[in-house]
């Protein structure tokens, strides 16, 4: 083991299972480890790098606004937060944005939301939230407590109470569910993602926004992994015609800094007033000015695009050898292998020079928005491959 390695596994606490690779540098879709060997990144940092690694125009806007002003209190005004807020309404038709600097706090914030709009206009005792089994919405106390996984909640009891899991896909079910607990607002991912890139139908979906659209209890749709491109239009939910009350981000926001952001639409405009919520770093000018680079390439044409290499990469796996299925939306692909353990398929894949995720039982691929059309396919042969 290298030296490296080492230190890390002495000093740095033992959250992450890490693979025995050491990355030093990228750009674009191609990534280096310390003995220059190249990778495919399939990955993008868990759909982070939206536009890859040492892009350029990301790194121009990054260290432009870097030179000018790096850091300023929610005390005052600044360009880049204002703007960004600005372009997330205007390609939402959401009303306004709280900038905060993960996934997990841009839930946090649409759950205070939630449960201060349902206070004020039902009364105190509607607070609960419903989410989906098998969902996942971070790794604070309270988005633990709305993950629908058990196996995320043993040890670290007492979680945030005010949380019930409804099962994903039975519209009836969640009905019941929400209104014997007096809900405040129901949260969902379109595409669940940790949970093994499992897509929602879209009836469930329009199902679940017109449910909750006739009780007044808050639709809230969590894109911080669907979000930002990834399954080919701006947010996931776009996909079905349906018009959050909430909605949370972050991942692919950033471009690779650490940005999340909550979206409040009409209902919930006005919910949050001041000293109602905050964050020291939310809204931070670089991170913005790196989101709005983002967020301006994100324009339809590139979004077909999106759309178009998603369908090539699923027309190469489908009925492939050794490949059960294929899962998911645009470049957010799930593959569930026949015959082998997807974490088997991930680490051979290392060997051969790609990068790729695990879902559950599915290997889970998540490339950059931009990845050429010949990365892309060169990565999936080589997971065909290791599957067949
Ligand atoms: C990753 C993820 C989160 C948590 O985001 P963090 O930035 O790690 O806090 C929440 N929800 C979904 C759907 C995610 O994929």
């Amino acid at each position: 083991m290298s030296d490296l390695k080492a230190i890390d596994r002495q000093y740095v606490a033992n959250t992450y299972a890490r693979f025995p690779v050491e990355l030093v540098s990228g750009k674009g879709s191609l990534v280096y480890d310390e003995t220059g060997k190249e990778y495919i990144d399939m990955g993008s940092g868990i759909g982070v790098t939206a536009f890859g690694l040492a892009d350029e125009i990301w790194k121009q806007a990054v260290t432009e606004q870097l030179g000018k002003l790096q850091h300023m209190s929610n005390l005052y005004y600044t360009e880049p937060c204002a703007r960004l807020a600005q372009l997330l309404c205007q390609r939402t038709g959401m009303k306004k944005v709280f900038f905060c600097n993960s996934g997990a706090e841009a839930n946090e914030c649409i759950i205070k939301a939630a449960r201060k709009y349902a206070a004020e206009k039902k009364g105190p005792e509607h607070t609960t939230i419903v989410t989906l089994e098998n969902s996942f919405h971070g790794r604070t106390l309270t988005t633990l407590a709305a993950t629908g996984q058990d196996h995320y909640h043993e040890l670290f009891q007492p979680l945030t109470p005010g949380f019930v899991h409804a099962p994903a896909g039975d519209l009836e079910a969640l009905k019941a569910i929400a209104l014997e607990n007096k809900a405040a607002g129901v949260l969902i991912e379109c595409i669940q993602g940790e949970g093994g890139v499992n897509c929602l139908s879209g009836d469930f979906i329009r199902g679940v926004e017109a449910f909750c659209k006739a009780e007044d209890i808050l639709f809230m749709v969590d894109e911080v992994q669907t979000g930002n491109g990834r399954t080919g239009k701006l947010y996931a939910y776009q996909n079905f015609g349906v018009e959050p009350d909430l909605v949370s981000t972050a991942k692919g926001l950033g471009g690779g800094l650490p940005l999340g952001a909550a979206l409040l639409g009409e209902k919930a405009e006005f919910v949050l007033g001041s000293g109602d919520h905050g964050s020291t770093f939310g809204g931070n000018p670089v991170c913005c000015a790196g989101a709005i680079s983002v967020l301006e390439r994100l324009d339809e044409d590139f979004l077909a695009e999106v759309q178009r290499k998603g369908a090539l990469a699923r027309a190469a796996l489908e009925g492939a050898e050794g490949i059960e299925a294929v899962t998911g939306l645009g470049l957010m692909i799930g593959i569930k292998p026949a015959h082998k353990a997807a974490g088997d398929v991930v680490k051979a894949c290392i060997e051969d020079g790609v990068l790729c995720l695990t879902a559950k039982d599915k290997i889970r691929l998540l490339p950059a928005l931009n990845i050429p059309e010949e990365l892309l396919l060169k990565a999936i042969e080589v997971v065909k491959a290791h599957c067949a």
